[in-house]
């Protein structure tokens, strides 16, 4: 349904042009109407009461009940020219709802006209009753004038040329014809227009123009000659006040729908529902066909149908206020059609010339009035089209980012849970690969590349869809500086691609810089074919996405620093104390569960207090770090190496004991005899003294074994340095 926004630009563009070509319309057809109108008729009619008869139309007889048989008779004189144009002079009647109507003169008497009788002389849709006169009739003339029935109008005589009264019914029907078929085209239209748009709006006007249609033929009474609807005539005056009823209850409706107030001001709503409820109380009531209210009717129909009208044109004037379309020509007709309805009444009581222009001019007014509400209908269906569009593409634009949202915690709590548990050198690939995986789903991209340099001390290069990496990175380091400068630039922006040596652009490439702190850098590529190019909101996303992806990178590096400064000795970069001991105790608990050895190499510096004291501290670090180093090459794959304290380390060989173990320990003494470490160009030579020993069978803590290895080491120094010791099974 349609509801009261404010008109929309569009319909106020054309609101003036269209009401302006209506108005051109029918005042095209009026000056065309009037202009064909006859000169007032020459001869004047005098009207005198028949005594014994009621005055016209048909006062009420007291004694009748029924207001059908009211009957009424008047005496028209009037004076017919001697010399007349030839043609036959002829008495016109206003066409009211009387049941019958004739004159008489002597034995003379003209044809039975009747309102809802079909009259075959009548002609197709008649304005008026006609009566021929006889041709010999000249000079003054008295003829009866009966009528039966009860109209409300007074009945004014006119006598003109029977040519005169032909063209005055001429352009009667064609009135009246534009005014049906006007009314059932915009009933048609409404139908299609319902079908097409499928608003109910449509079939409610559809059923205000055929209202219409069947209110104003039977005003005319033009109903009564279509032999299906011929049956109306049943209800007489009573029927034909039961439509115009009706219709006013329709006209006030649509307004309330039209205006969009049957939701927004429920006080009108109320009102205006009021009012359509007396409305058609009054046509339940006609319809009832009793007798004293068909006679009470005719008098009192003049309330409830001004009250519609006034409403109506009140409804229409705030709906003028509050700006709605095509409201201020509504209100202009309804103002017309007012003002129409004032000269029928003036004429009917015979202050003005019974015309076409007078009869038919509110009914036309009327049916332009439903034109331009249809016009307006259409157009506020365009707003209310419009308004739709934008709500669906709010609703879009929220999906979407809602979408977008939750790619962005997923990317998150991936990036937390993920990279936690892993080591350095997989960080940084697997929080890219993630960054690729959520980013390219939200924003369509043929390829999306992650490039970095120097970033905690790497270089990567993610990209998805794999493939093509060499000539990626050649290309690449082609454009090294200029993405660097992009890089340093923080701002994401976009560049055409174009074939080489082609003008067209066949791609748009964003470069979304990475905030790493220089000089390191790094830049997101996406890439997307076409010329389309990226919406400032996709960039700021994939910015957003690299920043996260950034933060958790960082924290992950951050942390495994931490871990490792905990874990590892300052000076040699090999494992503390604290660290081997964990290790001596799970390799411990291990070999015992499965039964397997577990050798303990105790190893000293010979003599380092000398070389501390010859060459200076700096020197005994380096040499420190150096037979570290040394030591650790000497390693196999899962032997682990600490630093004990001081110039002391420690070797477990988890797997090993015996003479595996004894030959691991000579390796590692070779490895730093063989060591020929320098100190301000001097050489130096350093040796080591290694005390081994070997889990035994029943033991699952390293302390008793630490102890023998300790006293191997011992042992060792005590031969000379220089050498390996292996700890007996029990030392005595
Ligand atoms: P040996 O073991 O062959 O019996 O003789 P030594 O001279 O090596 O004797 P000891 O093991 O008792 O000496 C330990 C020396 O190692 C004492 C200290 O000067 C030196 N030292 C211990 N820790 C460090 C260190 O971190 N840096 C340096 N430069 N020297 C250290
Ligand atoms: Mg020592
Ligand atoms: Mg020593």
């Amino acid at each position: 349904m349609l509801s009261g926004h404010p008109r929309g630009a569009e319909g106020s563009r054309y609101e003036g042009l269209i009401a302006i070509c209506l108005a051109l319309l029918l005042g095209l057809f009026a000056v065309a109407v009037a202009g064909g109108l006859p000169e007032a008729p020459g001869v004047q009619v005098t009207v005198d009461a028949l005594p014994g008869g009621q005055p016209l139309p048909g006062g009420v007889d007291g004694a009748t009940a029924d207001a059908r048989e009211a009957y009424g008779a008047a005496l028209l004189r009037f004076d017919l020219p001697q010399d007349g144009n030839g043609s036959r002079w002829v008495v016109r009647l206003q066409r009211e709802a009387v049941e019958s109507v004739w004159l008489q003169r002597g034995e003379w008497r003209s044809p039975t006209r009747g309102f809802f009788a079909p009259d075959a002389g009548a002609g197709v849709l008649p304005s008026s009753f006609l009566f021929p006169l006889p041709a010999d009739w000249v000079g003054p003339v008295e003829v009866e004038l009966h009528s039966v029935g009860n109209a409300r109008r007074a009945l004014h005589p006119q006598v003109m040329g029977e040519a005169q009264a032909m063209r005055l019914e001429q352009y009667g029907v064609a009135a009246s014809a534009m005014i049906y078929a006007s009314l059932f085209t915009i009933g048609l239209l409404a139908l299609a227009l319902f079908s097409a748009a499928r608003d109910r709006t449509f079939l409610a006007l559809f059923a205000f123009a055929s209202v219409a249609l069947l209110a104003l033929s039977a005003v005319n009474g033009h109903l009564y000659q279509v032999p299906g609807l011929r049956a109306f005539a049943f209800w007489r005056v009573q029927g034909v006040i039961a439509l115009v009823m009706l219709l006013c209850a329709a006209w006030l409706q649509m307004l309330l729908q039209y205006a969009g107030m049957n939701q927004t001001r429920s006080r009108w709503k109320s009102l205006v529902d009021g009012v359509s409820l007396v409305l058609v109380a009054l046509v339940a009531l006609c319809l009832l066909n009793v007798p004293q209210v068909a006679r009470v009717l005719p008098q009192v129909q003049v309330v409830p149908f001004g009250l519609a009208l006034l409403l109506g044109l009140l409804l229409l004037i705030d709906a003028v206020r509050r700006r709605t379309l095509m409201a201020w020509p509504l209100a202009a007709l309804a103002i017309l059609t007012l003002a129409g309805v004032v000269l029928l009444e003036l004429s009917t009581r015979g202050h003005l010339v019974d015309t076409v222009v007078v009869r038919y001019g509110y009914q036309l007014a009327i049916v332009v009035g439903v034109a331009i509400l249809a016009v307006g209908l259409v157009g506020r269906i365009g707003e209310y089209r419009h308004q739709r569009d934008r709500e669906l593409l709010a609703r879009a634009d929220t999906e979407r980012r809602m979408q977008r949202e939750a790619a962005r915690s997923d990317l998150v709590s991936e990036l937390q849970s993920r990279l936690r548990a892993l080591p350095m050198a997989e960080l940084q690939v697997t929080a890219f690969r993630l960054l690729i995986d959520r980013l390219m789903p939200l924003l369509p991209v043929e390829r999306c590349v992650v490039a970095t340099h120097g970033y905690h001390g790497q270089d990567q290069l993610v990209v998805e869809p794999a493939g093509g990496l060499d000539a990626l990175r050649t290309q690449l380091g082609r454009r090294q500086l200029a993405l660097k400068r992009q890089a340093a630039n923080g701002i994401a922006l976009q560049q055409p691609v174009t074939e080489e040596g082609q003008p067209s652009i066949v791609a748009i490439e964003a470069v979304v810089p990475l905030q790493i702190r220089a000089p390191a850098w790094g830049a997101l590529l996406l890439h997307r074919r076409g010329a389309g190019g990226f919406t400032t909101e996709e960039l700021s996303l994939a910015s957003d996405f690299a920043r996260q992806t950034l933060l958790h990178v960082d924290q992950a590096v951050a942390a495994l620093q931490l871990r490792r400064s905990a874990e590892l000795d300052a000076l040699t970069g090999s494992f503390n104390r604290r660290t081997i001991d964990h290790w001596l105790s799970r390799s411990f608990i291990e070999g015992a569960r499965e039964r397997q050895p577990v050798s303990v190499l105790f190893i000293d510096l010979d003599h380092f207090k000398s070389v501390n004291d010859r060459h200076g501290h700096a020197c005994g670090d380096h040499c420190l770090r150096e037979v570290a180093l040394a030591l650790r090459g000497a390693l196999q794959e899962g032997d682990l190496f600490g630093r004990y304290g001081g110039e002391e380390f420690i070797v477990i060989l988890p797997g090993r004991g015996g003479a595996a173990a004894r030959m691991a320990a000579e390796q590692l003494r070779m490895a730093v005899e063989n060591l020929r470490p320098e100190w301000n160009g001097q050489p130096l030579r350093l040796t080591v003294s290694v005390g081994v020993a070997t889990r035994l069978e029943n033991e699952d803590s390293p302390d008793a074994t630490l102890e023998r290895a300790d006293r191997a080491l011992y042992s060792a120094k005590a031969h000379g340095r220089n050498c390996v010791q292996v700890a007996p099974a029990v030392f005595r």
